[in-house]
């Protein structure tokens, strides 16, 4: 190569790296960007903990709450308890102030998504169910959005004393059935499982069209789902796991996520989904709507929960947009 002509090819390679170098933190604000603009007022909480560094560490929330090891110690009931309250004709919230778990009973019996910890299943959901006159012996199925100690560690109890079928994903299974025998909440038997292209999980008048969507964990599954409201359907779109795990520079597990959340938004569109619901209320709202349904509504004012179809989109744009900023922040391939 002569000198020239290799001057030229350095030249070039130096301005094509700084060009690399400068789009990165572009493409990063501009996902950001985006991702903001989604969250718009309803998502705020799910924009800051998933696009901000400084937010929440991705996978540290729960971290302490998962199921290995022994019985937690139950935390000051003040700083978690509250009341049960319906929310849809058949959805029922069952939730602490921070984690949500649901009810929707059904012709044929009651269908719970997602358990609390171990300290929190007699008086939210046990406890919950009673005061609001249904009967915790008539659950049938118990689904798990992904087995993470604060949502899972009831199934257990609800499946030895009440013959509760336990629903979670394969990779999940695989991870709770590792558990020692005392874990907190204890290790339910494996009932049913939800392989890759998910299934539909049909109880009396209802059915549950349950979506795999690895990335908070392997086995994370969101759903698709009618309620009533006085009367009128209205389709719930159910998100089972919100932070990015602790995926590094592994592009494949981003790209999973972000994959992940663009399935179940399409799943959500399709069935016109106007209702998102999560399992901790920093994301859906879920303890301060809950309180909002009892308040006599407006002329022209829609159901708390019910934040139509495009907001619903939303939702999801902010969780793919933030892991894709947060995919080119760690610098994943
Ligand atoms: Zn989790």
């Amino acid at each position: 190569m002569k000198t020239h002509s290799f001057l030229a090819f350095a030249a070039s390679v130096l301005i094509l790296c700084t060009t690399a170098l400068a789009q990165t933190p572009g493409d990063i604000d501009s996902h950001i960007a985006i991702a903001k603009t989604a969250a718009g007022q309803e998502f705020r909480g799910t924009f800051v903990n998933l696009c901000l560094p400084a937010g929440a560490p991705a996978g540290a929330r729960g971290a302490g709450a998962r199921g290995a090891g022994g019985a937690p110690a139950t935390p000051d009931r003040a700083g978690w308890y509250a009341a049960p309250y319906k929310v849809f004709d058949n959805l029922y919230w069952l939730g602490t102030r921070q984690h949500s778990s649901w009810a929707l009973p059904t012709s044929e019996g009651i269908i719970v998504i997602d358990t609390n910890f171990s300290w929190a299943i007699e008086p939210e959901i046990v406890e919950g169910l009673t005061k609001l006159r249904l009967n915790p012996r008539d659950i049938k199925y118990v689904i798990i959005s992904h087995a993470h100690g604060d949502h899972d560690q009831g199934a257990a109890l609800l499946q030895s004393r009440y013959g509760a079928k336990v629903v979670m994903g394969a990779p999940d299974w695989e991870a709770t059935l590792q558990r020692p025998a005392n874990a907190a909440g204890g290790v339910p038997k494996r009932d049913i499982t939800v392989a890759p292209e998910g299934m539909k999980l049909a109880l009396g008048d209802t059915a549950i069209n349950i979506i795999a969507t690895p990335g908070h964990t392997p086995g994370t599954l969101s759903y698709v789902f009618p309620v009533k409201d006085q009367g009128k359907t209205v389709m719930v779109a159910y998100s089972g796991g919100t932070l990015t795990g602790a995926f590094g520079t592994n592009g494949a597990k981003w790209d999973e996520y972000i994959a992940s959340q663009k399935k179940i938004a399409k799943a959500a569109a399709d069935a016109g989904a106007s209702v998102i619901l999560s399992n901790h209320s920093e994301y859906d709202g879920a303890y301060t709507r809950a309180r909002l349904v009892g308040v006599k509504r407006e002329t022209g004012e829609e159901h708390p929960f019910i934040l139509g179809a495009d907001v619903v989109q939303r939702y999801f744009t902010v969780m793919a947009e933030c892991a894709s900023a947060s995919k080119l922040r760690v610098g994943a391939k």
